[in-house]
């Protein structure tokens, strides 16, 4: 079960103060399907990112499962994001260099989920959203509605409890919306779905509940839920990606862009050339003065004498050092 209470956000650009979220409390069911409704900038998105900890709230609490976000650490959110929410976006969020396989592989990667688990839970999700013959291809090669299918396997490949959708039909036509609607609908029975959208009649067609935002406030709930008490079975699995993943990874994207890394990497061997080059010559340069400047006053003996020397110009010291005057000769060919 996820609550958010009293939860107030503000963002400061210059003098300018918006409040985004100003005291909104909401709780929602483990399987619903809720549709955020309200005008552009009214707070839908930011309430979104909040609940899928892609945000920070400045006031109030976000409790998941019974357990309050106030004291969690970045980690926290990390696992928190990485194996209890997916994201589903208007414009996809693929990667067009990787397969579709891939890219649904690539958010459980993130979750540290082993290679072969991960291998079959993509396929699994892609034949779940109707895609199983295309996963070899690159996003480029599919329709507007089928990265959105890839998108949504990506989101629901590892099985989260809460699935964030923003306009996921904002960039489709009606009948694809239809279809992607449909789609989204059914996946809404196992877990909570909240769909920020635009769209008043897809929200009253498709789904279980229509919460209507404005200013920053929620003005109107269509069934709103009081949970009796608040459970308590929260269940946080730390995980991270392995190194030898990391690496894997920076290789393949390395190795998608050739054209760019070679010049990326002439341009730096150029760079680092030049500095060695620089120092190489001033050190030189240095070094024959140094050399220069010895011989040169080799030549001339520095004398040292125990005369005091009168500065004042009354003549009173001057006496003193002519009785024991001794000299040195320093010569440095002579040793
Ligand atoms: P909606 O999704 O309803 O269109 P948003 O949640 O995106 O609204 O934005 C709510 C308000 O907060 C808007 O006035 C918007 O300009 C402002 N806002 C959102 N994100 C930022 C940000 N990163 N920096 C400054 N202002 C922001």
């Amino acid at each position: 079960m996820l609550k958010l209470k009293h939860i107030f956000k503000s963002y400061k650009v210059g003098d300018n103060v918006t409040h985004a979220l100003d005291d909104v409390t909401i709780a929602f069911r483990d399987q619903e399907f809720v549709a955020i409704l309200g005008p552009s900038g009214s707070g839908k998105t930011t309430m979104l990112n909040v609940i899928g900890g892609l945000d920070r709230y400045d006031k109030g609490d976000l409790v998941i499962n019974g357990k309050s976000t106030k004291n969690f650490k970045e980690v926290d959110w990390d696992a928190y994001r990485n194996n209890s929410v997916g994201f589903i976006f208007q414009n996809y969020n693929l990667i067009p260099h990787l397969s579709i396989i891939a890219n649904v592989e690539l958010g459980m990667n993130l979750s540290g989920v082993p290679k072969k688990e991960r291998h079959n839970k993509a396929i699994a999700a892609l034949t779940q959203v109707g895609l199983k013959e295309h996963i070899n291809k690159r996003p480029n090669q599919l329709s507007g509605g089928q990265m959105q299918r890839v998108a949504i396997a990506r989101a629901i490949a590892n099985d989260p409890d809460i699935l964030l959708c923003d306009e996921p039909t904002g960039a489709l036509d009606t009948e694809t919306s239809v279809q992607i609607m449909e789609l989204i609908k059914k996946l809404s029975k196992d877990r909570l779905i909240i769909m920020v959208t635009h769209n008043p009649e897809l929200a009253e067609k498709y789904t279980t509940r229509i919460v209507n935002f404005q200013d920053g406030k929620i003005r109107h709930d269509s069934a709103p839920f009081e949970p009796e008490k608040e459970d308590d079975n929260f269940n946080l699995k730390r995980t991270k990606m392995s190194y030898w993943n990391a690496i894997k990874l920076s290789f393949t994207n390395i190795m998608t862009k050739k054209g760019r890394t070679i010049l990326t990497a002439f341009a730096s061997s150029i760079g680092i050339i030049s500095i060695a080059v620089v120092l190489a010559i001033s050190n030189g340069f240095q070094k024959q003065i140094n050399t220069t400047m010895s011989k040169a006053l080799a030549k001339y003996p520095i004398s040292i004498t125990q005369t005091a020397t009168d500065m004042t110009g009354d003549g009173r010291t001057q006496g003193i050092g002519q009785e024991r005057q001794e000299s040195w000769l320093c010569n440095s060919e002579e040793g």
